[in-house]
This record gives C-alpha cells, sequence and structure tokens, in this order.
C-alpha cells in the first residue's frame, strides 16, 4: 500500500505526520513549492516531513500550474521549469534525495520504467502527452494513482468512511484493478486532514481498517 498525500504542506500536513509516525508506517507526501515558501510554519512542515525517516518527500511541481491546468500543460519548457523549480528545492534539502519522482498537478499520469499512461480524462488534441515525455526524458518519474480518497471541492472534507474506501480498496485489489498487480496507491489530499475534519482520527481510522485486511505500507520509492 502507497500512502501518498498532495499540495502540502498546507493545514492537515502536520496531522498526518503525527499520524504516521504513531502508526509506524511508510508514506509518500507530495509536495507544492510555492507551499513551501508560503510562511515559516509551511516551511518547518516541510522540515519536519523530511526528517522524519517513514516519509518520503517528493515533487508536486512549484506552482501547482496556479490552478490553471490547461493553459500549464500547454507549454514544455514552462512544465519542465515548474518541476525542476521544486526540485532543486528537494535536492538542496532533503539528504536522502535520489531519483526525482514527482507527481503532475491535476493530472494522472504515469511514466516510470514500467508504465507509460496519460490521464483518460484529457483529449488527445491538447497534446499534452508530449509534455510528460519531455519531463520523462528530464530524468523524472511521474506516478500517478490508482484510487483517490475522494473529497468536497469546496473544504475538503472526504465523502467516503474510512470503512467503505477500505473496502472498495479491497476489492479493487481483488480485481486485480489496479496499474501494477499487488499494489495500491492511494492519493489523499493534505487539507482532507485537519482539525475541523477529526483529520487524525479518520486517517488513523483508515490505517487501522488497512491494517486489518493485512497491507503493509511503503514509499512510493520502493513501487518499482
Ligand atoms: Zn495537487
Amino acid at each position: 500500500m502507497y500512502l501518498t498525500f498532495d499540495d502540502g504542506p498546507l493545514l492537515g500536513s502536520e496531522n498526518i505526520i503525527s499520524v504516521l509516525q504513531e502508526e509506524g508506517v511508510e508514506a509518500t507526501m507530495f509536495m507544492v513549492g510555492k507551499h513551501i515558501n508560503h510562511n515559516k510554519y509551511r516551511k518547518r512542515t516541510f522540515n519536519r516531513a523530511l526528517q522524519e525517516p517513514l516519509i518520503q518527500v517528493a515533487n508536486h511541481t512549484y506552482t501547482h500550474a496556479n490552478g490553471r491546468y490547461r493553459y500549464f500543460y500547454s507549454d514544455t519548457n514552462r512544465v519542465v521549469s515548474d518541476v525542476q523549480k521544486m526540485d532543486d528545492i528537494l535536492f538542496k534539502y532533503d539528504p536522502e534525495y535520489q531519483v526525482s519522482c514527482c507527481r503532475l498537478a491535476g493530472r494522472n499520469v504515469w511514466r516510470t520504467p514500467t508504465i507509460y499512461r496519460n490521464d483518460p480524462g484529457i483529449p488527445k488534441k491538447y497534446h499534452e502527452s508530449e509534455k510528460y515525455d519531455a519531463l520523462s526524458d528530464a530524468g523524472f518519474q511521474i506516478y500517478g494513482w490508482d484510487y483517490q480518497w475522494s473529497y468536497n471541492p469546496k473544504n475538503g472534507e472526504v465523502y467516503k468512511s474510512p470503512e467503505t474506501l477500505a473496502q472498495i480498496i479491497e476489492s479493487m485489489y481483488k480485481r486485480g484493478k489496479t496499474k501494477t498487480k499487488g499494489k495500491f496507491v492511494l492519493l489523499m489530499h493534505d487539507f482532507s486532514f485537519r482539525d475541523r475534519f477529526d483529520g487524525k482520527e479518520t486517517l488513523r481510522s483508515l490505517i487501522q481498517e488497512l491494517k486489518f485486511f493485512g497491507w503493509r505500507f511503503e514509499r512510493l520509492s520502493t513501487y518499482l
């Protein structure tokens, strides 16, 4: 099981780090460069994640496309330089930094040595595939996800209970509905785990459900 958390550091990230430590499970946090530089509290959260051996901090672009995805993905240089800018931060601060593991903003794209997939929701006529290829050529491994714990876009609250989600995961696993057999990449978002939604309890419940089903947790650096 590869738990992945996107868009941090944000409110909610601290709860995630604490629960991962308390439960002793590995995970990957895909962070956004401009969120790290937003203020000293966010920077402190970034450093806390870097120092936690259970957590792999990975690249989720510098700007997150500023929310304008079609514009962002219309220019190869813009995409590559934005990912590179975040990579420079990781290279500078992460002593364990190895190969660049990134997830694109707003796109479920895969470019790894074994998986080549575009986001099925993006029409071919936008030619985004070339931009993903350029990133891959520049040495980045791009990871999407098998399933997203979907949330209310207005406030980030997750729609499904941890129990329901764990059953969906189990069903997908048994039917072989993942990119790699026996492996599951779950996408979650940091702001879903704020205190106002009992973030710590929600995440803890999910992890305990998954442990009950027998899942082992790893960082994405071991996926291949
Ligand atoms: Zn994102």
